[in-house]
């Protein structure tokens, strides 16, 4: 990468940022398989050239460009756009032209290093002469995920709105996926059923995402659910439940994780991993929170100039969370209606979780808010163990391990700790195991709840 020596620092923000997607390719990172492909049809609806790109194809690619003190995350989408772009070249040739392309990347603010990623896959990027001009395009947690930029102003609300009920019905796909596949009548059924249903939902969103017909669009999913509940065989007995926290990125991309839902319902589980919307709601609740304690402090030293401004990002963020909280539970409570499938954590709730027992504080931030919060939940509703699966090194999640394990260990619940990166571990298979004998027990002991 020897041209990274003569990168200059105005790249980072000239070509990373937020850019009008209009007549571009929009390159959607795959993260989780069919919240990607939700999020990039709801795209399309709107008019924005979409397309999500494979993924882990460009391992050896991502490998190449890192030094390997950068999370798993960063390797692997690293890895994917370099093996998109040069497949891209490769496949048009002459007409390959980088500035029709957003890359998009978004980040965090805080403590981690997701924030750099997008710096440093510019200055990996700008080593090559040929992908110098493609742009970053970055939406961040600072403003809650914000769209403004990325499309005409008027139609940046609804693309917002569509977009996060988009993410709520990914969520709700996958969740219908791990209830049914442990159940199946014969193997394979799930995964055929539900990557088709993941096209059909990806036609709906195109067509109605962008008249915001979310009832039309929940219409669709109920038949869905009707026709994944005819997958299950109903004379196999409940198994042991699984929760899932930990990383979102590695919790969520199945070659990133080794198919670790796969592996715990080879040893006879049911898994129900954290969603994606739960993250999208602590973005907007956080922002929120840190709202609130700014007016605070401005009205403690009497600065009303500033007092204005805290009040309009109050009513901006808490607006986003309302309309989002209502959203999902809107969903659920069809979805649940039809098919036992469990909840999703409310973020004001979890805070409270953290406080009854001084765990840990949003003032930190970073998932570990979740995870924490969200394990000690799966405890009190009776799940027969849970796994925090992260990148190795991974602080937010290191940190969750070091406070939740001795709290598991006294409530009895089996817990099991999952690092990833990309080598595979060759006890990793017998640790699992293990952990499902376990569960398989604790289960025997209690039953389960849900
Ligand atoms: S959350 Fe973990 S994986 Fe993500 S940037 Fe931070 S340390 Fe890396």
């Amino acid at each position: 990468m020897e041209s990274a020596k003569v990168i200059s620092f105005e790249t980072l923000t000239e070509n990373v940022g937020r850019f009008n997607v209009k007549n571009k390719t929009f390159l959607i990172p795959q993260m989780n398989r069919i919240g990607g492909h939700l999020l990039a049809a709801t795209f399309r609806g709107f008019g924005i050239k979409a397309k999500v790109m494979e993924t882990f194809k460009g391992m050896d690619l991502g490998k190449e460009y890192t030094s390997g003190k950068e999370c798993y995350p960063c390797q692997i989408t690293t890895g994917d756009i370099l093996y998109f772009l040069k497949t891209e070249k490769e496949r048009l040739g002459d007409a390959f032209d980088p500035e029709d392309y957003v890359y998009f990347m978004p980040e965090s603010d805080g403590p981690c290093r997701f924030g750099m990623y997008n710096k440093y896959q510019r200055i990996v990027l700008d080593s090559f002469p040929e992908f110098k001009r493609i742009r970053i395009g970055a939406l961040t947690t600072r403003d809650g995920y914000s769209l403004e930029g990325l499309i005409d102003e008027e139609r940046v609300s609804d693309l917002r709105k569509a977009s996060y009920f988009s993410v709520v019905v990914a969520d709700i796909l996958d969740r219908l996926l791990w209830r049914i596949r442990p159940y199946e009548k014969e193997k394979g059924m799930a995964d055929e059923f539900i990557e088709n249903s993941m096209h059909l939902m990806e036609e709906v969103f195109e067509v109605y995402g962008p008249k915001k017909n979310f009832e039309r669009i929940l219409d669709k999913l109920e038949e869905v659910i009707e026709q994944g509940k005819e997958i299950i065989d109903p004379s196999i007995p409940p198994k042991p439940l699984i929760g899932i926290v930990g990383e979102i990125y590695v919790r969520s991309h199945v070659y990133a994780n080794q198919n670790l839902i796969r592996l715990l319902e080879k040893y006879g589980g049911e898994a129900v991993n954290a969603s994606i919307a739960e993250w999208m709601n602590y973005t907007s609740y956080d922002r929120l929170r840190e709202a609130k304690i700014g007016l605070r402090l401005q009205l403690k030293q009497l600065r009303l100039g500033a007092v204005k401004k805290y009040l309009k990002k109050m009513l901006d963020f808490g607006g986003d969370l309302y309309y989002q909280e209502i959203r999902q539970r809107q969903v659920y409570k069809r979805v649940k209606k039809l098919i036992n499938i469990p909840h999703d954590h409310k973020v004001g709730h979890l805070e409270k979780v953290l406080k009854e027992k001084d765990l840990f504080t949003f003032d930190v931030g970073t998932e570990a808010c979740l995870s924490i919060a969200g394990i000690v939940e799966y405890a009190r509703e009776g799940f027969n163990g849970v796994v925090n699966a992260y990148p190795f090194t991974c602080m937010p999640s290191t940190t969750t391990s070091a406070i939740v394990k001795p709290l598991m260990d006294k409530l009895g619940v089996p817990y099991l700790d999952t690092p990833y990166d990309s080598s595979y571990q060759p006890g990793r298979e017998a640790a699992i195991r293990t952990f499902m004998y376990q569960a398989h027990q604790h289960f025997n002991r209690h039953g389960r709840r849900h």
